[in-house]
């Protein structure tokens, strides 16, 4: 049986702590490896590795350093189709979504080459007599990221292409269940030039995070995973005096006006909704059809495709989704249907005790849909994170907006309308990080910022894009004078523009 140890240093390490996880294969549940779970002196031995390469890697021209990263993307993209495979036998979801996963990986690796440019300064020439002002970013030393398991490959690329690429050295934390991609990115960057100690990967569980929270070398902790622990690491790793930026979970919305077209609606919703069994923050969760006769066409047309939805094995390419990631997850969903039937929603199509042919023993579940679900039921508060979509009904735009401006997520929100000026009202109004028209699932490219509000995430830069720069650097300004624009005499008040 496979067993995943670390990569530090730039190899691959054996775990040393005796504690190990399982991973399973989603489609038969088996458990086809085991994870180490690294200690705190583990972790501690990723960042001495990192402390001493980082200084010479920060010192290379960047457009040297973007050099290794283009050679990187070069060769993940000759390997897409084992990694696509790999990650699909852990995770569950169906390969090409796991070329999705990849594919959206790299864009940030692209737009991580454009380094040199990200990291320039400003500079005033003659911002005083004789004086010039200059500023500069510069890395912050050693950084980390902690990723979830429902992106193994994009997250982890989100976080560590940025931060090398700017001169950082990089611990990187994956999901515990489904380390197979994170590892081999790791491999990949040191194929593609990389120094040893640049990227390292710790795997671990709270303790091991606990451990990157607490340490006096890591600078700055990116997070991404469920709102309880974003909160807990953001707490904690600004307690101890790092940066921190992290995202949590969702609850998003698609309203859906009079005049949308039902069709693209259905369509949309089926594949936002359901797709890789929901297992995304940027799932649809909620449809909140404005009018009694929208609902009755949407549920009309909805009913049927979520009938007739393809689950299969991850293997199966034309499946619609796979199974879900372990055996909690299928029984915190079919929990939560459960709950949703005792509480008084109508529960249209039950995905309760889906079995797969063939594959008794995976995590399937089929899809399910409520209908009449309100906003005091834990169904529409809480994050289900499985192929669940509630439909809540209400009367006007007005009242239809509401519900996602009171949510307690943030993360994204849709609105389907043929109408400009309500669309244009929607995306202006509403407190939500990730506005879609007539999109359902409005992930920004890699040269945009991804980041959702409220708690959806904390810490005050996004996710890729520019901000990504931002967060793993810091800004230094200069003021020089050179002795020949030096007056004589001291000074002792504030200089002033006058
Ligand atoms: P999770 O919170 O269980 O785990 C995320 C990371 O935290 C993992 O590396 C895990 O090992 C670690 N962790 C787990 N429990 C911990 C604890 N008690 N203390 C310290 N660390 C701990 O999340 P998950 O189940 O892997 O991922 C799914 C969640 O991630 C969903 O809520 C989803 O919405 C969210 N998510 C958010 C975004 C975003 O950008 N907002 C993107 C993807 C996923």
């Amino acid at each position: 049986m496979k067993e995943y140890g670390h990569f530090i240093g730039g190899k691959n390490v054996a775990g040393t702590s005796g504690k190990t996880s399982e991973i399973y294969n989603p489609n038969t549940g088996e458990v086809q490896a085991t994870v180490a779970l690294a200690s705190p002196s583990e972790l501690r031995a990723a960042v001495e590795n990192a402390k001493v390469a980082q200084p010479e890697w920060a010192a290379k021209n960047p457009q040297v350093r973007a050099r290794v990263m283009m050679k990187f993307i070069e060769l993940v993209n000759a390997e897409k189709e084992e990694l696509a495979h790999a990650l699909s036998m852990e995770h569950g979801k169906t390969i090409p979504d796991s070329h999705g996963d990849i594919l959206r990986g790299i864009e940030t690796c692209e737009f991580s080459l454009g380094v040199a440019h990200m990291m320039k300064g400003e500079y005033t020439e003659g911002a005083g007599p004789g004086i010039d002002m200059y500023s500069m970013r510069q890395p912050l030393g050693v950084v980390s990221g902690i990723t979830p398991f429902n992106f193994p490959a994009m997250i982890p690329m989100w976080k560590f292409a940025p931060a090398i690429m700017c001169g950082n050295a990089f611990i990187l934390k994956p999901s515990e269940r489904d380390p197979a991609v994170p590892m081999r990115l790791a491999e990949l960057m040191i194929e593609a030039g990389l120094p040893a100690g640049i990227l390292n990967v710790v795997n671990g569980d709270k303790e091991c995070v606990d451990a990157i929270l607490d340490d006096p070398d890591i600078q700055a902790v990116g997070f991404v995973g469920s709102t309880p622990i974003a909160h807990y690491v953001y707490s904690r790793a600004t307690a101890n005096g790092k940066r921190a930026q992290t995202f949590g979970g969702a609850k998003n919305h698609m309203i859906i006006m009079p005049d949308a077209d039902m069709d693209q609606v259905v369509d949309a919703l089926i594949g936002a909704g359901y797709g890789s069994a929901g297992e995304r923050c940027m799932a649809i969760s909620v449809a909140v059809p404005v009018g009694k006769g929208t609902a009755d066409r949407l549920i009309e047309k909805l009913v049927p495709r979520v009938e007739a939805l393809r689950v299969g094995p991850s293997t199966d390419r034309e499946a619609d989704y796979g199974p879900m990631v372990n055996a909690d997850a299928i029984e915190r969903v079919s929990k939560y249907i459960d709950q949703g039937v005792q509480e008084g929603a109508d529960l249209l199509v039950d995905g309760r005790g889906f079995k797969m042919q063939g594959y008794e023993n995976g995590f399937f579940i089929g899809g399910s849909l409520f209908d009449n679900v309100t906003s005091d039921m834990s169904i529409y508060k809480d994050e289900i994170f499985g192929p669940v979509v509630s439909i809540v009904r209400a009367n006007t735009y007005e009242e239809a907006l509401q519900y996602p401006m009171s949510h307690t997520y943030g993360n994204g929100v849709a609105i389907y309308t043929r109408d400009g000026d309500t669309a244009r009202d929607f995306a202006k109004r509403i407190n939500i990080g990730m506005v879609g028209v007539n999109v359902p699932i409005p992930v920004p490219l890699s040269y945009f910022t991804f980041g959702g509000w409220k708690a959806s995430g904390f810490g005050d830069l996004n996710q890729h894009g520019p901000d990504a720069f931002r967060f793993y650097t810091r800004t230094k300004t200069v003021t020089a004078r050179w002795p020949s624009g030096i007056k004589d005499g001291a000074e002792f008040t504030l200089p002033v523009m006058s």
